[in-house]
């Protein structure tokens, strides 16, 4: 932080307090040079994840609609409390990862059948009844199938 009267860049922070109701810090500087102090205000920036829909429209990302989507395809599966938040943060991370402040929503739907796959596959097979609306049987035994598949057994129980 470069002092205001003589452009030093040797400034020290002197105090420092969080100002009630905001996300702002309040920070009284002192310059080395010629000790002239000042105050800065420093603001948590936020990084903006805005989600793109199939039809083109934006929508800030919204963690709350994630996990509730997420906890629903896991609604009474034996899975530990906190399993659709610590999803939702993998998701979340995995997004912000990308670095890009537009995701479209088909990545968002992909992440959470990823997490889902490896949490519960119940779970996962709801979701992804919904997400890729299965056209009919068919499809829903094939996604079946290559969930067998992975387990290293045909389904036939044999
Ligand atoms: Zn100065």
């Amino acid at each position: 932080m470069r002092c205001p009267q003589c452009g030093t860049r040797d400034t020290r922070v002197i105090d420092s307090r969080d100002l009630e109701e905001s996300e702002t810090i309040r920070r009284r500087r002192e310059c080395a040079a010629c000790a002239t102090r000042f105050t800065t205000y420093e603001r948590v920036e936020a990084a903006r994840l805005v989600v793109v829909k199939r039809d083109g429209t934006r929508q800030e990302f919204d963690r709350a609609k994630l996990v509730a989507g997420l906890r629903k395809a896991l609604t009474r599966r034996p899975v530990p409390d906190g399993a659709a938040e610590q999803a939702a943060d993998a998701i979340e991370a995995e997004l912000r990862a990308a670095g890009s402040s537009e995701v479209p929503s088909s990545r968002v739907g992909a992440l959470s059948m990823e997490q889902l796959r490896t949490i519960d596959q119940i779970a996962y097979i709801r979701f992804a009844s919904v997400y890729q609306s299965f056209e009919d049987l068919e499809d829903l035994k094939r996604e079946v199938d290559t969930l067998y598949a992975e387990k290293g057994d045909d389904g036939s129980g044999a």
